[in-house]
């Protein structure tokens, strides 16, 4: 099987590793954007893929993209994109700060196709990441193994690969076949008949359950749907414009540099802001159909509201959720025959990077403010964590608001250890840098 030597391997093709792929571009350095290299696991550049719904939208203003907050003059901002596919003046008279989560794909797969000297490669799944030691045991890169069998060799990796669905303990027993994650709706609905009465559940109370339950009144128009929370019902995000300041890029410091209870309380305070919450057009416009329903004397869509899931089961062809209700102890049974999951992201680190770091020797996962993976020896090799960071770096971390930002501090990071490499310097575990046309915030003078 063959193997390919490149400076640095961006693994996933999400919108973190390509604000890298494109402030690594612009940054122009000696051969390192002709060295790098993005592989993407899917056929095709898409955002969200499993919730890729023709009404949904991005929550997050357009001029927060891949780049405009760090260089508003580079050629790969969303309006670029929308001059250049003919869309800004309808864009413009729309009206609105938030585009639909299609024109953030299709902004996605274009600065994909547009970049000119980092290469991106589609259908390339990575399976593992291994460190490099030389035969002094000195830590000197990364082999990613690929599901085609073949190995990328890279002194540099950044890992961009979103974060890992959660499935709650008490369903994972479930056939997989019955159980639907959020991130797999858009095309394992290809798979469910369409106009069977099916008996269906979504759980969990945030926007992706509340998405999964809008788009099943017309996916599944025959179909029962229970929606199991163990909330007292649905709550809307906080999106005031007070709170909305803690996603500068600029607050980012003021998170890392907190101490421990600073920190949990700026986390904790914030979780409405993006978490167990639904989008209030969204909430209007599901109580609108309910309301509807009622109307017309329809009773196929109910909300179950203070209820734990306690036990699950399949039982011939169908599954049994046992279901308790928090108020009363109550124990009843709800017979399905699909699961839908709303019920997020995993909140440790994937397994893709606990195994690297299992794989270094690392007792535990942390990065420096540059995102840059704590290694704990000398070395001139560098791993990067993008999206995981919340616990440090805040909550916009998995967001898009932060990454054009963050992906300048990262190739400054780089740049720097390139640069200590090149003259000699050692600087691995050092927080000193060269001077670099990318400022502390990330931002690219030019
Ligand atoms: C339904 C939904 C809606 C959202 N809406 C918003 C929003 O409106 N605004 C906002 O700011 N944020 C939103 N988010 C948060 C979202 O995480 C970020 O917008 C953004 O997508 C994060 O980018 P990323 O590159 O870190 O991860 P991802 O977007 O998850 O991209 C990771 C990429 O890596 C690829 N990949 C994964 N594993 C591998 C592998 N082993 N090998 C190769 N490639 C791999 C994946 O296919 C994917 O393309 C939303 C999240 C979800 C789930």
């Amino acid at each position: 099987m063959t193997n390919r030597e490149v400076e640095l391997l961006a693994v996933g093709g999400g919108p973190a590793n390509l604000a890298l792929a494109v402030a690594i571009e612009e940054l122009g350095v000696d051969g390192l954007a002709e060295n790098s290299l993005v592989i993407e696991r899917g056929h095709t550049v898409e955002w969200q893929r499993g919730l890729l719904l023709p009404w949904t939208k991005s929550q997050v203003a357009f001029a927060k993209d891949l780049v405009t907050l760090r260089n508003p003059r580079s050629k790969f901002t969303f309006l670029n994109y929308l001059h250049t596919v003919g869309r800004l003046d309808d864009f413009i008279n729309m009206g609105s700060f938030t585009p639909y989560r299609s024109e953030i794909s299709g902004y996605l797969s274009w600065v994909a196709e547009s970049l000119r000297k980092v290469k991106f490669e589609l259908d390339r799944e990575c399976t593992s990441i291994a460190p490099v030691r030389d035969s002094d045991g000195t830590l000197t890169g990364w082999l990613t193994k690929l599901a085609d069998g073949s190995t990328i060799s890279s002194r540099y990796l950044t890992v961009g690969a979103g974060r890992d669905p959660y499935v709650p303990p008490v369903l994972a027993g479930l056939p997989a076949d019955r159980l639907i994650h959020s991130t797999q709706y858009r095309y394992r609905m290809a798979e469910v008949a369409k106009d069977r009465p099916h008996r269906v559940a979504v759980v969990g109370a945030a926007q992706s359950a509340a998405e999964m339950f809008r788009a099943l009144q017309t996916d599944l128009p025959n179909s029962d749907v229970n929606w199991v929370m163990r909330s007292i019902g649905l709550r809307a995000y906080d999106t005031n414009k007070f709170t909305n300041e803690l996603y500068y890029p600029s607050f980012i410091d003021k998170v890392f540099d907190a101490r421990p209870e600073g920190r949990e309380q700026i986390l904790r305070e914030m979780h409405l802001t993006n978490y167990s919450g639904v989008e209030t057009d969204l909430l209007q416009d599901l109580y609108t159909g309910m309301y509807l329903d009622k109307l017309g004397g329809v009773d196929r869509r109910r909300l179950v509201t203070m209820t734990d899931i306690t036990g699950a089961r399949e039982e011939g062809d169908e599954v049994v959720l046992e279901l308790t209700d928090r108020r009363s102890d109550e124990v009843t049974e709800l017979r399905l025959d699909y699961v839908f999951l709303g019920t997020g992201f995993v909140r440790e680190m994937p397994a893709m990077v606990r195994d690297l770091s299992a794989a270094i020797g690392l007792d535990q996962i942390s990065v420096t403010r540059q995102y840059r993976l704590e290694l704990n020896e000398p070395s001139d090799a560098a791993c990067y964590l993008q999206g995981v960071n919340e616990a440090t770096h805040g909550i916009a971390d998995s967001l898009l608001s932060v990454l054009g930002n963050r992906a300048g501090v990262i190739a400054g990071d780089l740049l720097a250890r390139r640069a200590g490499q090149t003259n000699g310097v050692h600087r691995a575990g050092t927080e000193e840098f060269a001077a670099m046309p990318i400022s502390a915030d990330g931002a690219l003078h030019s």
